[in-house]
């Protein structure tokens, strides 16, 4: 077979929300997987409803989500312009040629495709393999994803405006044939206009692309479809807080696919390797806000440390939680024991503030917990105390203590947990405990413990 081309065509009419984003990666997945070339192509012939502003955050969008395309705007290629507002002589080229083949013709201003035209050989070839059509209807069309789904196209239909502006179904085709797309990948939503497409290819003669209609993506609850005002629906937004741009790519592909092995989380070379059309779901797929921030607490945790702590300086120095002064060895072992316990980028400050100063802000849900059942949090530091100050600053010492104090108390030693925790950090939970004692250092703890018995 040729080389796979596909391509991602997005209207510039609104802010790149999850479901663009996942149709842009689910072609780019297909382009890597096949050695094609992933092609972006901007649709923005409606002039009044596009704006720079939205192709800017598509463009930053699909760089932050590492979806790089081989031919487009800002990177050229043999096919371009990239954009469909450039493109208007060939539309009108195309038009002419349609018309020369009686297959378009004018009424009331506007030009239409005729549908009953002649068939060229090789779309008939075509047709035999794919499609089958039973005189005027119906068309079956052979979708990677839906199968075989049924469509009847039994009306001319306006491919040229009056006011002189191409439609979509046209400039769309026009494009995929001039392009050399071989496999649409598109939303769902598009599967009602593939009909029309086809009967387009049937015009002007050109075998189609093989289809692909992937599953709609709905809110996470009830019925409806994701529209751009639900939490979690845009791209922007994940940049905002801060969530790695590889995690939230892993977890678009998520939404309708799944990988062979079972395993959610995994490096996008393992994803491009596995991703299959044919496996993508036909069911609609859910947004899921709590398994997203999953996936990125997983990917997080699953970065090299010097990665974590590069990522992790300049939002702490942005929020002053430190200094320039702070060594990288210091913030290493710190991050040591942090990494695998923060769930998101973003709440690394409140995370490990408590670190570089003890004049931290206690968490009022931590400290309404530890008196809850009749707890006596201050009883139980001054316990422990005597016992940690004789013990040795590392952690199997650290725990024996923690046994010792329950044992001569008969108590749990997790009993001794929560109080200790937030007289040294004012949290309620955090990075594994033993770890922070050990991080803070001795002088640092025992202190603390001492302020808060006082
Ligand atoms: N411009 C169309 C959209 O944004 C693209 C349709 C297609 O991929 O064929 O939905």
């Amino acid at each position: 077979m040729s080389q796979v081309r596909v391509r991602f065509a997005p209207s510039p009419t609104g802010f790149f929300h999850i479901g663009s984003a996942r149709t842009a990666l689910f072609n780019g997945l297909y382009a890597r997987h096949t050695g094609g070339k992933f092609i972006l192509r901007i649709e923005d012939t409606d002039k009044e409803r596009n704006s720079d502003a939205f192709l800017k955050v598509i463009f930053d969008s699909m760089r932050w989500l590492g979806m790089d395309w081989d031919e487009g705007p800002e990177v050229g290629g043999d096919y371009g312009p990239y954009f469909q507002s450039q493109r208007t002589g060939l539309y009108k080229a195309k038009l002419q040629e349609l018309a020369a083949k009686g297959r378009a013709y004018e009424k009331d201003g506007a030009w239409w495709l005729r549908l009953e035209g002649a068939r060229t050989a090789a779309y008939d070839e075509h047709l035999k393999k794919d499609y089958e059509k039973v005189d005027a209807a119906p068309m079956v069309l052979h979708d990677l994803v839906r199968g075989q789904v049924a469509r009847v196209e039994d009306r001319d239909f306006v491919i040229f405006r009056s006011n002189g502006e191409p439609v979509f179904h046209f400039v769309n085709v026009v494009d995929d044939i001039e392009m050399r797309i071989t496999h649409v990948i598109r939303g769902e939503d598009h599967l009602s206009n593939t009909s029309k497409h086809l009967e387009l290819f049937k015009a002007f003669g050109v075998e189609p692309p093989k289809y692909a209609h992937i599953p709609l993506i709905l809110k996470t609850d009830g019925p409806g479809k994701m529209s751009k005002r639900d939490k979690g629906a845009l791209i922007e937004e994940y940049q905002q807080r801060r969530y790695l741009p590889s995690a939230v790519r892993n977890y678009l592909c998520l939404l309708g696919w799944t990988p062979a092995d079972g395993k959610e989380v995994l490096p996008i070379e393992e994803i491009i390797r596995q991703f299959e059309i044919s496996a993508v779901h036909q069911s609609n797929a859910r947004f899921d806000e709590r398994k997203m921030s999953h996936v990125n607490a997983q990917t997080l945790r699953n970065l090299p440390a010097a990665e974590f702590a590069a990522l992790a300086r300049p939002i702490l120095l942005e929020s002053k939680v430190i200094d320039a002064s702070v060594s990288d060895a210091r913030l290493a072992e710190i991050l040591g024991i942090v990494q695998e316990k923060v769930v998101s980028l973003e709440h690394l400050p409140e995370f490990m503030g408590f670190f570089f100063t003890a004049d931290f802000k206690p968490d009022e849900g931590a400290k309404a917990n530890l008196t809850k059942k009749g707890g006596d949090p201050v009883a139980r530091v001054r316990e422990l105390l005597p016992v940690l100050e004789a013990a040795a600053w590392n952690e199997p010492a650290l725990e024996a203590a923690f046994a010792a104090v329950g044992a001569a108390h008969e108590r749990k030693p997790t009993d001794y947990f929560a109080p200790v925790r937030f007289a040294v950090s004012g949290q309620g939970g955090g990075a594994h405990l033993l770890g922070v004692l050990r991080v803070l250092g001795r002088d640092t703890t025992l202190a603390r413990l001492k302020s808060f018995a006082a």
